[in-house]
């Protein structure tokens, strides 16, 4: 016994074990519509997600990887000041997202940052420089800085792919 998805009654699959109502023809045409509606909304957004330009899947690659830089930091010190972050706090570019989009999505360029540093003081940036010797390192800062003046060279694929990693990441986190 199975039990009709549409008017909830329970009935004896004749067809075949995937049937999903029962026989009366109102619960087999309200069913198919629903099967219908429900193809059309996924080929809907596969379209949408063909046609969206490579500028909105920057964007959301930038909101996933802020929040992960956030979620990485939770609970340390502002990166210019070393105050307690808190629970409102930003995700602060050394390199601004603006003059420098290559590193945009590096986790070595951004840090958690207190609003007043990130904001009021516009990054805070001789602070951040220090804050940032003493949690990287002098070689990987080194590196940041030779690759400041690359282009940002991103494909939508990949893009997409450092959507997935950077959502895989959060979900990590949130288990621990
Ligand atoms: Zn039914
Ligand atoms: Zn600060």
């Amino acid at each position: 016994m199975k039990r009709c998805k549409v008017c909830k009654e329970k009935f004896t699959p004749r067809f075949s074990t995937l049937q999903a109502t029962c026989e009366k023809p109102s619960c087999l045409i309200e069913y198919s519509q629903k099967v219908k509606k429900k193809e059309w909304a996924a080929e809907k957004k596969e379209w949408k997600e063909k046609i969206k330009p490579a500028s909105e899947w920057r964007r959301e690659l930038q909101a996933v990887f802020n929040t992960f830089i956030r979620m990485r930091d939770k609970g340390t010190a502002c990166i210019s000041c070393a105050r307690p972050l808190g629970n409102k706090y930003d995700a602060g570019h050394y390199y601004s997202v603006g003059s420098y989009p290559n590193l945009r999505y590096h986790e070595h360029n951004v840090h958690g940052q207190c609003v007043y540093c990130n904001r009021d003081k516009h990054g805070n940036l001789i602070a951040y420089r220090e804050g940032l010797i003493s949690r990287i390192g002098l070689d990987r800062l080194n590196e940041l800085d030779a690759k400041s003046s690359l282009p940002l060279n991103i494909t939508i694929p990949e893009i997409k792919e450092m959507i997935q990693h950077y959502r895989a990441r959060i979900k990590e986190i949130k288990k621990m």
